[in-house]
């Protein structure tokens, strides 16, 4: 775990001089909020977007000190840029703002596959910036600058995923601005981050909207009831499937090996329990429900339920 830098920072100067934040969705505008309303996190919060409308919306609610017209004016003068756009357009914004960037400043991203972000965005990095990868494990199945609040990250981690060679103070300082929104921090390589995260995200994504589809399929009466009787189970498949299209789109074409991995595992495993219901084999599907129970209860206790 990366040593706390919250005590270190909150008495005394912001950690920052400026953080810039791009794209203002439901993490960007998470970000902005909590760094305006924190005062330790930055000295001025500079927020762009590539929507008109959005940076408009950004005005009206007063989640950053300035927004900038564009990218360019966004980074001027900020020590941490932050991106968080989706996982696609990442190396496209990054190729249009790092030329101005200044000297010595950090690059940081919040991007839910980390691989893919590291492939886009290494070969256009100059020398004289710092680039600490990181992923906030916070969000809700709701998006744009209306659906962040401040306290999205407290008491959730932030992986940060460092490159070989990077430096660890620029990478504490990544570190230090997640604790300072309230989230624990860890450390971890790259594929390590994207295979953990196929099963604990993106897999139960892809069976929601999977599901989702299946039961939308369905046919006259059997369709009505799934909407009228949802309560039973389908109801939390729902609320996932919820979420924005094109950050899931992204996420599923940019952690593609991990993720066809994770579901080719549980297919096998999903074929499994379908043969023992075919043979009526009760100790196998009790033994699969209560590992379930067993998971569900150890989220609880660490409190990440
Ligand atoms: P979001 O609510 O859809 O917001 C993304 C914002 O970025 C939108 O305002 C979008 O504008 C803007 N944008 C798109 N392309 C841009 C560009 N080229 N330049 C500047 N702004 C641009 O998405 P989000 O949920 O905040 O996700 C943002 C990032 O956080 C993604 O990389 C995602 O993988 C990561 N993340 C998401 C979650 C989650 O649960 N949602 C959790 C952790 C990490 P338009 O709407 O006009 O396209």
């Amino acid at each position: 775990m990366t040593e706390p830098l919250v005590e270190r920072t909150a008495a005394k100067e912001p950690l920052f001089e400026r953080v810039a934040v791009i794209g203002l969705g439901l993490i960007g505008s998470s970000l902005a909020r909590r760094a305006l309303q924190s005062g330790t996190i930055a000295r001025e919060v500079v927020a762009y977007d590539a929507s008109p409308s959005v940076r408009a919306r950004v005005v009206e609610l007063g989640i950053a000190h300035r927004v900038a017209e564009t990218v360019a004016d966004a980074v001027q003068g900020a020590d941490c840029v932050v991106l968080c756009v989706p996982v696609g357009a990442m190396g496209v914004v990054a190729a249009e703002l790092i030329p101005h960037m200044q000297p010595g400043a950090i690059l940081t991203d919040v991007g839910s596959t980390k691989q893919s972000v590291i492939r886009e965005i290494e070969p256009l990095l100059r020398p004289d910036l710092h680039f600490v990868p990181a992923h906030p494990l916070a969000g809700t199945e709701y998006s744009g600058p209306d659906a962040g609040f401040s306290t999205l990250f407290e008491g959730r981690w932030t992986l940060l995923t460092p490159l070989e060679g990077s430096d660890p103070e620029a990478t504490a300082r990544v570190a230090g601005l997640w604790q300072l929104c309230g989230a624990m921090t860890r450390e971890m390589d790259a594929p390590h981050h994207d295979k953990a995260l196929a099963i604990v995200s993106h897999l139960p994504h892809l069976l929601a909207f999977t599901i989702c589809g299946t039961a939308d399929d369905l046919e006259g009466e059997s369709r009505n009831e799934v909407l009228q009787f949802a309560a039973s189970g389908f109801r939390d498949f729902t609320r996932i499937a919820a979420s924005d299209p094109v950050m899931w789109r992204d996420v599923f074409l940019n952690n593609r090996e991990a993720l066809l991995e994770m579901l080719a595992r549980f297919t096998e495993d999903a074929q499994a329990m379908a043969r023992a219901i075919r043979w009526g084999d009760e100790a196998f599907i009790v033994d699969r429900i209560e590992r379930g129970r067993r998971i569900r209860r150890s989220l609880i206790e660490i409190k990440q339920a």
